[in-house]
């Protein structure tokens, strides 16, 4: 069954960064099969038709670092100092369970769907149902399990996650929507002969490994006073580095950093809004990119940035950098436009397979309004897109050629009836929240 999206502008995110101006994308299945000009258009048949309208027809975005089930939590502990270790960890710790996981996942996937997001990159607990979840909705993702050197919600055992990612990985390992993965927390929540196990195993299992790295101050204090190195430096002498790792954050990196990075082919996922919102430094995205690493844009998650679309993440993106580098050429919209699509997908290894519209690659595509008063007029897409765009804008989001939204609703899901589900374990959380809260700030 053939689908034909007509009358859109398409901003292909090709090599050329070619943008076809009253064009249409005709989808076979779940891949790409023409691209052009209306008036090139030739009887479409029996292809079901998407009539765009004017608006912008584009790759769906890639949100390459997230922890989406984490939205159940989201607003708790604001602004608290050392949030990570005085809040979040004892709150997962203590009451986390796979139902607040199952419904905080559901959650999100209806604002990621909503947002235009296509593909997302996970690192939780129970991952098992973050997957089942995903595969409901009939999204894309990287889905790893969490690795730490203490128990966690789903383990009694210390490092008890590379079993379960194991068992996870077996199951999933093949699916057509799910790339399963391990997800070792970072560098210092977890030792360097686990890591290395956990390296063996991805090579031996041709999985990827995500995990944050060189996020903290007291993460690179530690490395400093332990080995004398940063940690990028101290992985890259073990042999930990590889093409198939996501680093989230990368903020406190170097020039040398970046050169051990990029001859390791390691991907980077930078939480630019996430970065601001805990008073880091900016990252040096943009030198990452322009030195050729992978860089693709990432939220975080629901606790740490709020929200999960990407869209939001642009501006944020070239406006931050531009502020700190204190001149406007560092980074340009299209580059913006570029991370938030084929950036994440390289830094995903999807790169052959999405993250822009071309023949052969997988459906995966949105659409956003720009006869919205916030967007009009439009002069030049890649300024429309970045600066003058909302989430709400996307009225259409297809993964693997399947509409998943359109019109604002979510064709296959009920979302007052996730929403109840919400409220619902909410009540729960802020009791125990508020006891939390007490203990945390005394
Ligand atoms: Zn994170």
């Amino acid at each position: 069954m053939k689908k034909c999206i007509i009358n859109g502008v398409i901003i292909t995110m090709d090599d050329s960064r070619n943008i076809i101006e009253d064009g249409f994308v005709m989808i076979d299945g779940n891949k790409i099969c023409e691209i052009g000009k209306m008036s090139d258009l030739k009887a479409s048949g029996d292809a079901e038709l998407i009539d765009a309208d004017g608006g912008i027809v584009m790759p769906g975005f890639v949100n390459c670092h997230t922890h989406i089930s984490m939205s159940v939590f989201r607003g708790l502990g604001e602004d608290m100092p050392d949030r990570l270790r005085r809040y979040m960890f004892p709150m997962e710790d203590e009451i986390l369970d796979e139902r607040m996981v199952r419904i905080g996942a559901r959650l999100s996937l209806i604002e990621l769907i909503q947002g235009g997001v296509t593909t997302f990159c996970d690192m939780y607990y129970f991952e098992d149902e973050v997957a089942k979840a995903v595969k409901d909705f009939g999204m894309r993702a990287v889905l790893g399990e969490t690795i730490l050197s203490k128990p966690s919600p789903d383990s009694s055992e210390p490092y008890g996650g590379i079993e379960y990612a194991k068992r996870f990985i077996s199951k999933w390992k093949g699916d057509s929507l799910i790339t399963p993965a391990f997800a070792p927390h970072a560098p210092y929540t977890c030792d360097d002969n686990h890591l290395m196990e956990i390296r063996r195993l991805a090579d031996e299992l041709g999985v990827p490994i995500t995990m944050h790295l060189s996020e903290m101050l007291h993460e690179m204090e530690e490395f400093d006073s332990k080995y004398g190195r940063t940690p990028i430096r101290h992985l890259e002498d073990m042999g930990f580095l590889s093409e198939k790792l996501i680093a989230a954050h990368l903020v406190y990196v170097d020039d040398e950093d970046i050169m051990v990075l990029k001859r390791n082919g390691v991907g980077a996922a930078h939480n630019v809004v996430a970065n601001a919102k805990s008073g880091r430094k900016v990252s040096p995205a943009p030198a990452m990119h322009k030195a050729g690493m992978k860089v693709g844009l990432g939220t975080d998650g629901p606790m740490s940035g709020n929200h999960q679309d990407v869209l939001s993440l642009l501006g944020y993106y070239t406006k931050i950098q531009k502020q700190a580098a204190l001149d406007n050429r560092i980074c340009s919209a299209a580059e913006a436009v570029e991370l938030g699509t084929m950036g994440g997908a390289r830094v995903l290894g999807m790169a052959d397979e999405i993250g822009s519209i071309e023949k052969g690659k997988k459906a995966d595509i949105i659409i956003i309004d720009t006869s919205a008063p916030n967007i009009q007029p439009v002069y030049d897409y890649y300024s429309a897109i970045v600066y003058a765009a909302h989430p709400h804008n996307v009225v259409m989001t297809m993964v693997d050629g399947k509409v998943l939204m359109s019109g604002r609703k979510l064709m296959a899901m009920d979302e007052k009836k996730v929403l109840e589900e919400v409220s619902e374990v909410s009540k729960e959380i802020r009791t125990f929240a508020m006891e939390l809260d007490r203990r945390a700030r005394s």
